[in-house]
């Protein structure tokens, strides 16, 4: 008995004076791999048109079947993005993803970008479904964003991954 008091003691203070492996989160945080992905956003033209046009494929690529596009038609009066339709309804299940990125790769205009932010947590599970209320994001946002993970070598540029595309290289958006 007095032996494994000894014991649990000494491991108690060899441990003491060390460097604790944990951070005071909220308060600190651990910076992120450069390549992690998280929290989707939607992305803007320079013009402010939509870059999503609605076309699913996110959806269809999406292993956890989280994502949900309902198209409209652009018209005239009411042209929310260059394409002939855009998303009326886009919404993603934040509890069902499982941050894969496919539906980054997946979407043939740049739209949605995957971005650092993992601090998702909430209340309700409807507060979950993020629609494009929350996913939508403004143009200095988006450029900064852009900006941001283009730096860090995160991303292959859409041109880029254009061509990686057409000489049948790999899809995926992160660099080795
Ligand atoms: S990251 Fe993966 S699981 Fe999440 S919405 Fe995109 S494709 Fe679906
Ligand atoms: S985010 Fe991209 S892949 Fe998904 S519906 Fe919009 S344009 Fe299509």
């Amino acid at each position: 008995m007095l032996a494994g008091f000894l014991k649990s003691l000494w491991v108690t203070l060899r441990h003491i004076f060390k460097k604790p492996v944990t951070v005071q989160y909220p308060h600190e945080r651990r910076e992120v791999y450069d390549r992690s992905r998280w929290r989707h956003v939607l992305l803007r033209h320079e013009d402010g048109l939509e870059k999503c046009i609605g076309c699913s494929l996110c959806a269809a690529a999406c292993p956890a079947d989280c994502i949900n596009v309902i198209a409209g038609e652009n018209t005239p009066d009411n042209r929310r993005s260059p394409g002939e339709r855009y998303a009326t309804i886009f919404e993603i299940n934040m509890l069902r993803c499982i941050f894969c990125g496919y539906c980054e790769d997946a979407c043939p205009t740049g739209a949605i970008v995957l971005t650092e932010n993992f601090e998702l947590s909430d209340y309700n599970r409807d507060d979950f479904i993020y629609g494009k209320d929350r996913l939508l994001i403004d143009i200095p946002e988006g450029v900064a964003l852009m900006k941001d993970i283009l730096n860090r070598g995160n991303v292959l540029k859409y041109e880029d991954k254009a061509e990686a595309k057409d000489e049948g290289e790999l899809a995926h958006t992160a660099k080795p």
